[in-house]
C-alpha cells in the first residue's frame, strides 16, 4: 500500500501560551510534532506493517518542520517531504489543503492519507475534509478504530467516534482518514531509527515542484487574537456544626442563585 500521513510542526501542549498586543506567544516551549499527528503517523505504520508497502510524511511549514517530520521517519516511516514556498507564508487551510492534495496527487498511486483530528495551535480541524474534497475521495473523520483495510478489493471499514456512540463506516479507498487517540498507543522511535532519521535528506519540494502554478491568497486573516475575559469569581465557604447542616445551606444557596 501507498500511504500518505500528513503532519504538522505545533509547540508543546505543556507550554503555556499567552496573548499580547495581539501576538500569540508559546514561550520558549520547543516545536514538536503535533500530538495528534502522532496517532496518525501510528495508524500508518500499522497499516504498512499490515499489509506492505511504504508510508510518505507530508508537512507543510518552515525549515524547522523538518524535526516534525524527522521524527516520522524515526517512528519508521519510508520517506518525508517538505512543502516550503514563500507563497504558502500566512497560508490559512484552504492554502494549506491545495498545496496538500498537490503534493498527494504528485506522489501519484496513494491508497489512504492519514491525518491528526487537529494541529494544537491553530485548531481549526479542517484540513483533512478539504484534502479528501480537493483529491475527491472519501473523508472518514473521528475514526477510532480500523476495523478491517482491503487492498485488494480496495475498500476499508472503520469505527467512528460520536461522542459516547460508535458509527461503523465502509468506503472505497483511496479515502482520508482523520484520527482520534483512541486509535492505538503512538510508538516510541527506536534508537536506530532515530540514527536513521538524524541523517536522512528531506528534500523540500515548492510551489512548482507539486505543479502549482497559481497559489490562491489566504481567503482568511487573523489580524486580532485576544486572551479570553477574566472570570471574576468570589469564593464563599459554608459553614456549620454538622455535614447535614453544611448540606442544606448549599443546597439553599445553589437554589437561591438558581443554579438548581
Ligand atoms: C493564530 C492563528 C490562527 C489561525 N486561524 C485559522 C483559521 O481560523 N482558519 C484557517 O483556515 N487557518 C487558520 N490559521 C492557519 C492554520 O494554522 C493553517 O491553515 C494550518 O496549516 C491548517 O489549519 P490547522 O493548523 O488548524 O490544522 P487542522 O485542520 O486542525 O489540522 C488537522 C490535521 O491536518 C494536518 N495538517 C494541518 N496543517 C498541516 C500542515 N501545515 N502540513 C501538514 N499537515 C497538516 C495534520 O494531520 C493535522 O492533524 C491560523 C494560524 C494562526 C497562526
Amino acid at each position: 500500500m501507498n500511504i500518505v500521513v500528513c503532519v504538522k510542526q505545533t509547540p508543546d501542549t505543556a507550554a503555556t501560551v499567552t496573548v499580547s498586543d495581539g501576538e500569540v506567544s508559546w514561550g520558549d516551549a520547543p516545536l514538536v510534532l503535533n500530538p495528534w499527528d502522532e496517532y496518525a503517523v501510528e495508524q500508518a505504520l500499522l497499516s504498512k506493517e499490515a499489509h506492505g508497502g511504504k508510508v510518505t510524511a507530508i508537512s507543510l511549514g518552515s525549515e524547522g518542520a523538518k524535526d516534525a517530520l524527522k521524527q516520522a521517519l524515526a517512528m519508521g516511516c519510508e520517506e518525508a517531504i517538505l512543502i516550503n514556498d514563500p507563497a504558502f507564508e500566512n497560508a490559512d487551510s484552504l492554502v494549506v489543503s491545495k498545496a496538500l492534495a498537490a503534493a498527494i496527487t504528485k506522489l501519484g498511486e496513494i491508497d489512504l492519507a492519514f491525518f491528526g483530528r487537529q494541529a494544537v495551535d491553530s485548531d481549526t480541524g479542517v484540513t483533512f475534509a478539504q484534502v479528501a474534497r480537493r483529491l475527491g475521495w472519501p473523508a472518514l473523520s473521528l475514526v477510532a478504530k480500523v476495523e478491517a483495510l482491503d487492498p485488494g478489493a480496495g475498500t476499508i471499514a472503520v469505527e467512528r467516534m460520536l461522542g459516547s456512540a460508535r458509527q461503523r463506516l465502509q468506503t472505497k479507498l483511496p479515502a482520508v482518514v482523520s484520527v482520534v487517540k483512541e486509535i492505538n498507543e503512538p510508538r516510541y522511535p527506536s534508537f536506530m531509527g532515530i540514527r536513521k532519521a538524524s541523517k536522512a535528506e528531506i528534500p523540500v519540494w515548492s510551489k512548482a515542484d507539486i505543479d502549482l502554478a497559481e497559489v490562491p491568497e489566504a481567503a482568511l486573516r487573523w489580524p486580532e487574537i485576544f486572551a479570553p475575559p477574566k472570570i471574576e469569581t468570589e469564593c464563599e465557604f459554608i459553614e456549620g456544626e454538622t455535614a447535614e447542616e453544611v448540606a442544606n445551606k448549599l443546597a439553599d444557596r445553589l437554589v437561591e442563585e438558581k443554579v438548581i
